[in-house]
């Protein structure tokens, strides 16, 4: 089986995600990647040295360049004649793009795909990740995003792979790029990061937020998330809300200040290594999953631990 990988890069470079999606395509087929962009040349050298890559097809094309779902869809079935599956990782893009690929070939998407059992059969969370269902496609063509959390890199060198160019499909016309506007940080980021600090809704302010979420971060050299409710209040960005509804990370340690342990918030964290807990009340559902736990007041216990790390 020959299966197509969307391959997610940023200013050049391939996303972490991208190497987790050819592993889980590796366990289906042969790994063609698809990389579509403009400029993409350098993009498409550092795919073809991705171990477990057999071809690299490039699209390079102005229209390819802001990766608009509804352009790089339309390229991707093009393509699904010489392809039996199409896998992207379940990123923000990956889940903008995939479920057009599977209306385009009007065929069911497996979301956020976990392991693949066979060909034909995979596993993926329900219920916010409480229960694991698996299922069975019958579709000539499977389109599957995969939680890059579920599988490891692929080695970024090791591979030799033919890079050939595909004509581009151009300009759909269905949507334009306006602008867009990006966070700046210089700490790592939320979803590859090995350590992530996440604040709740006790930090009561933004300034609270920030004065005692971020020198822990710091110590720890840690990437900050926090809950939806801290989230909603205004008190930390969007982009850091971990949960059902934010991202998803596996971090070595996750530190959890503050946050009650709600199952749509456990959803997004439940799979790291090494939990950590401060709260108030002993009773809160977060402390059955932490590793270890700190019962008290987090103004006293942050501000200490820091001080202490
Ligand atoms: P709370 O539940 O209010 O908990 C605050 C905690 O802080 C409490 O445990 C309290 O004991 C403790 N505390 C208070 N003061 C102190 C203090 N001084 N020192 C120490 N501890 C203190 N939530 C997410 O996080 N991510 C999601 O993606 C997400 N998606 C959702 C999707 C849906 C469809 C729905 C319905 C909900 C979703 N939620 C999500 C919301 C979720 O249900 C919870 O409401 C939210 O996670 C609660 O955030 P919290 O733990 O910060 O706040």
């Amino acid at each position: 089986m020959s299966v197509l990988v969307w391959v997610e890069h940023d200013a050049g470079t391939v996303r972490d995600a991208t190497l987790s999606a050819v592993t889980a395509a590796a366990k289906l087929g042969e790994v063609h990647a698809l990389v579509a962009g403009a400029a993409v040349g350098p993009v498409a050298e550092a795919v073809a040295r991705i171990e477990g890559v057999t071809k690299v097809l490039v699209a390079d094309d102005a229209a390819y360049a802001q990766l608009l779902a509804e352009n790089v869809a339309a390229l991707v079935v093009g393509l699904m004649d010489t392809h039996e599956a199409f896998l992207a990782p379940a990123t923000s893009h990956g889940k903008n793009i995939a479920p057009r690929v599977a209306a385009l070939l009007d065929v069911m998407q497996i979301s956020e795909v976990l392991s693949i059992k066979d060909a034909s059969t995979f596993t993926r969370p329900i219920y916010a990740g409480n229960a694991i269902a698996t299922v069975s496609s019958r579709d000539a063509k499977k389109v599957l995003t995969v939680r890059a959390t579920a599988f490891a890199k692929a080695a970024a060198q090791g591979g030799t792979a033919e890079v050939v160019h595909v004509p581009s499909r151009g300009d759909s016309g269905l949507s334009r790029f306006v602008e867009s506007r990006l966070a700046q940080s210089e700490r790592p980021e939320l979803t590859s990061a090995k350590v992530v600090v996440s604040g709740g809704r006790a930090f009561s302010s933004a300034e609270q937020f920030r004065a005692l979420i971020e020198p822990l971060a710091d110590k720890l050299n840690a990437a900050i998330g926090a809950s939806r409710a801290a989230v909603d209040a205004g008190y930390a960005p969007n982009d850091y809300q971990v949960g059902q509804t934010g991202k998803i990370v596996a971090p070595e340690l996750y530190v959890a200040v503050g946050i009650s342990g709600a199952i749509q918030h456990l959803a997004g964290m439940k799979e790291s290594k090494v939990i950590v807990a401060i709260n108030k009340d002993a009773d809160a559902p977060v402390f059955e999953l932490a590793d270890l736990g700190l019962v008290g007041d987090l103004f006293e216990l942050v501000p200490e631990l820091t001080s202490k790390l």
